[in-house]
């Protein structure tokens, strides 16, 4: 094996130490408590495990967390005015909509119905406006945890050629204007890419947002590029349920420079970015200065 092993585990145990510290000064010299609100709807057993880990971590970096569980038959309107009551309610920097939502509930007009300063997913359509026209946003935590690896790792982005395999507004686009906004030549590939084998070996850097497990054999990675692996796909090996990304890991790490593993790369940085962009909310609205580096 040849390439550096991306730690995300680790890089997102910094993060989620850089944001600790800001709550701690925000506490003390401003008597401020970010706090982050988690609305779920149903009974999921994969976004429970989630909205069980997000509440965790945030109260672990002293932020405040609330939980808002709702039936699963929970009517629109009932969702839509808790969002407003968060959306007023001062003690709430953050508000997250676990997703997917129930079928009978509209998931564009619940996301947009939060106040765009408060979405720390990044996904209201004003958010989306302002990232695709470089202004200041809250950006969607995959495609930001993803960014940071990638900074870290290069420095300067400029010029690379980055190829996206996947094009979801929640990761595949945001992630494509967060690496033009750092001047990399970006191609977005998708379903109806042609040869794509051919365009991903263009790739200095290739992000994998699929959700088709191993769909990335090393034989598409150009030698020496990055490759970040988002897929996070359940199988089932050797009678036993595993986890797998969506690069073959093993052939892929032969040829490329760099590489996130599945699970611990891309995976824990979603929350650590989230508990970022909470913290970036609280100081926002207060009209203190960011925390540096833990912004796109
Ligand atoms: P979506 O299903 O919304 O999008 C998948 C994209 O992959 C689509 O754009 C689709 O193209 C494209 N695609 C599907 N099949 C092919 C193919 N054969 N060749 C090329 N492109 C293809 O998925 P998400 O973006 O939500 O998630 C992608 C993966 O990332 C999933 O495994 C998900 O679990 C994981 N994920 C991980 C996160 C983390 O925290 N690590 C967070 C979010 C997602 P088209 O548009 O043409 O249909």
């Amino acid at each position: 094996m040849s390439a550096t092993i991306i730690d995300g585990k680790a890089f997102a145990a910094r993060v989620r130490g850089q944001v600790a510290e800001h709550v701690q000064r925000l506490k003390d010299e401003h008597g401020i408590t970010p706090g982050l609100a988690v609305v779920m709807v149903g009974e999921d057993p994969a976004s429970q495990v989630y909205v069980r880990s997000k509440g965790k971590q945030t109260v672990e970096v002293g932020m405040n967390s609330y939980e808002h569980k709702l039936p699963i038959d929970t009517a629109e309107e009932d969702l839509l005015t808790l969002i407003k009551t968060l959306n007023a309610d001062p003690a709430v920097h953050g508000i997250l909509v676990q997703l997917p939502l129930p079928d009978h509930l509209n998931s564009d007009l619940v996301i947009n119905t939060i106040d765009p300063a408060k979405d720390v997913d990044g996904f209201h359509i004003s958010n989306v406006g302002l990232l695709g026209t470089g202004q200041k946003s809250m950006v969607p935590c995959t495609p930001l945890g993803c960014l940071m690896m990638l900074r870290d790792h290069h420095g300067s982005l400029s010029g690379l050629n980055a190829v996206i395999v996947g094009r979801s507004n929640i990761v595949g686009k945001p992630m494509a204007q967060l690496l033009l906004g750092d001047s990399c030549t970006v191609t977005i590939a998708h379903s109806r890419t042609r040869d794509l084998a051919e365009v991903c070996r263009r790739a200095d850097i290739l992000v994998a947002a699929v959700g088709r497990p191993e769909m990335v054999p090393g034989d598409w990675v150009k030698p020496g590029a990055t490759v970040i692996d988002v897929g996070i796909n359940r199988i089932e090996r050797d009678g036993k349920t595993k986890l797998v990304g969506d690069v073959e890991f093993a052939s892929a790490a032969q040829v490329a420079g760099a590489i996130t593993p599945v699970p611990g790369g891309v995976g824990p940085m979603t929350i650590a970015c989230l508990l970022a962009n909470t913290l970036t909310a609280a100081c926002r609205v207060n009209g203190l200065t960011e925390p540096q580096g833990l912004t796109a």
